[in-house]
């Protein structure tokens, strides 16, 4: 689905538990996609087909899974990134991430193509996209979440969900650099918060008001 210009989101709408994907479309050298966070390949308890129900939304979306340039981890963990690998292997992409989740990246992936570090990430020949990249440890070592200013886009991965946030108790996290984490990006101009996963929600916060709204509700009550 076409979320805002050339950004698209797919809400994964299984039963098990997998993540929501963002896509670049056409963004890069040759009209190149850039995937955030493709997922499972398969998921691991009923084994619903994450990622060809990816491609098959991005096909619907006239986008083909061939034609990735890069993909992009928020963090290491299996149902965010189990699909980097395969995607890398059909498409040629490359597959970036921060170099503090690599380990745990390297449970379902090869190799680690970039790392990504805080600052400016600037991409296309163009350079048609600019995003910032916010290190966001807390729910892993090496989180990052993505500033997307044009459309004051922020794809937040498991760092912040509706009324919610990200799991502290896995290896290498902390509730800690959560909470830091969580207010850093709440100082951000976001018109579109887009979350990890759709618990309960589908994860897509649209207009600045219900953004803030949602950062006061899980300060106020999760901190
Ligand atoms: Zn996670």
């Amino acid at each position: 689905m076409k979320l805002v210009s050339d950004l698209h989101a797919y809400v994964w709408d299984g039963n098990d538990n997998n993540c929501n994907t963002y896509v670049f479309a056409r963004c890069l050298k040759d009209g190149r996609h850039v995937v955030i966070d493709p997922g499972h390949i398969v998921t691991p308890y009923v084994r619903e087909p994450g990622l060809d129900r990816l491609t098959g939304g991005m096909e619907e979306d006239g986008l083909d899974a061939k034609d990735i340039g890069l993909v992009i981890a928020t963090h290491g963990h299996t149902d965010h990134c189990e699909a980097a690998d395969a995607l890398r292997q059909r498409s040629g992409a490359l597959v970036a991430l921060h170099q503090a989740d690599e380990p745990l990246y390297r449970r379902c992936g090869e190799a680690v193509d970039v790392y990504l570090e805080e600052g400016d990430l600037e991409l296309g020949a163009d350079l048609k996209l600019g995003l910032r990249v916010y290190h966001s440890p807390g729910h892993s070592p090496g989180h990052i979440a993505l500033y997307w200013p044009a459309e004051k886009a922020l794809i937040g991965g498991d760092v912040i969900f509706h009324r919610a946030t990200g799991r502290v108790d896995l290896p290498g996290g902390s509730a800690k650099l959560l909470q830091q984490s969580i207010s850093r990006l709440s100082e951000l101009d976001v018109e579109y918060l887009l979350c990890g996963h759709p618990y309960g929600h589908p994860g897509i916060i649209e207009g600045r008001e219900a953004v803030r709204r949602n950062f006061d509700y899980v300060k106020r009550n999760m901190f």
